[in-house]
Formats: C-alpha cells, sequence, structure tokens
C-alpha cells in the first residue's frame, strides 16, 4: 500500500517542493494551503502524516492541529513552526502533535523524520 500524506502549507513553492520530493518516493500526496481546507481535506481522506506550516492565513497551523486531533487522535501531525516559537511548540505537543521541526528545515532531515513516524 502506498503511503499517503498531507502537506499544508499558504507558500506555493513549499507545497511544491514536499509534494516533489515525496513523489520521488512514491508516496500519494495531497496539499491544501490553509487550516480550513487541511480540515475539509481530512474529512475525505486519511493520509498516515500530515505536515503542518504554523504560520498560514485565515487558520493557523496550531488551531488546525488542535481541531483535527479532537476528531482524529490517532492522525499523525508534523508542524513546521518558526525559529524559537517554544509557546506554540509547547502547545502543539499537548494537543498531540508528534513532532515540530524549525523553519527553514533541511529537506533530507525531514523527509527522515517523516519516514520514522510512519514506519514506527
Ligand atoms: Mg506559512
Amino acid at each position: 500500500m502506498r503511503p499517503e500524506i498531507l502537506i499544508v502549507d499558504d507558500q506555493k513553492g513549499v507545497r511544491r517542493l514536499l509534494e516533489e520530493l515525496f513523489k520521488k518516493d512514491d508516496w500519494i500526496v495531497h496539499t491544501a494551503s490553509d487550516g480550513f481546507e487541511a480540515i475539509a481535506k481530512i474529512e475525505e481522506i486519511t493520509p498516515h502524516i500530515i505536515l503542518m506550516d504554523m504560520k498560514m492565513p485565515n487558520m493557523n497551523g496550531l488551531e488546525a492541529s488542535q481541531k483535527i486531533l479532537e476528531n482524529h487522535p490517532h492522525l499523525t501531525i508534523v508542524m513546521m513552526t518558526a525559529y524559537g516559537e517554544m509557546d506554540v511548540i509547547k502547545k502543539a505537543l499537548d494537543a498531540g502533535v508528534r513532532r515540530c521541526i524549525t523553519k527553514p528545515f533541511d529537506i533530507m532531515k525531514l523527509r527522515q523524520v517523516v519516514l520514522e513516524l510512519v514506519t514506527a
């Protein structure tokens, strides 16, 4: 079975970069550009992992993660935060986010983290 990922980021360039990375590894890739879209997608699909940007317009990644985990506590979410956002990171982990990665990230390291979480 091919692994499935949902990439949530308001920046098109970041979505594209991550989409290409995971498609090369034969993942089924879904994308969303803000928290509202991510929540709507989760009603249709059940990805093995969600990569969630923190800073997005309309609904940020923390709020979206909290909402998603309320209804789907088994979902694995990795949040991409800015450097030094300790307060946000704590809230995210308290809500059940599995891992926080600081932007800008090394994509090979991100890929490694995702593989570890999905195969764990
Ligand atoms: Mg952003």
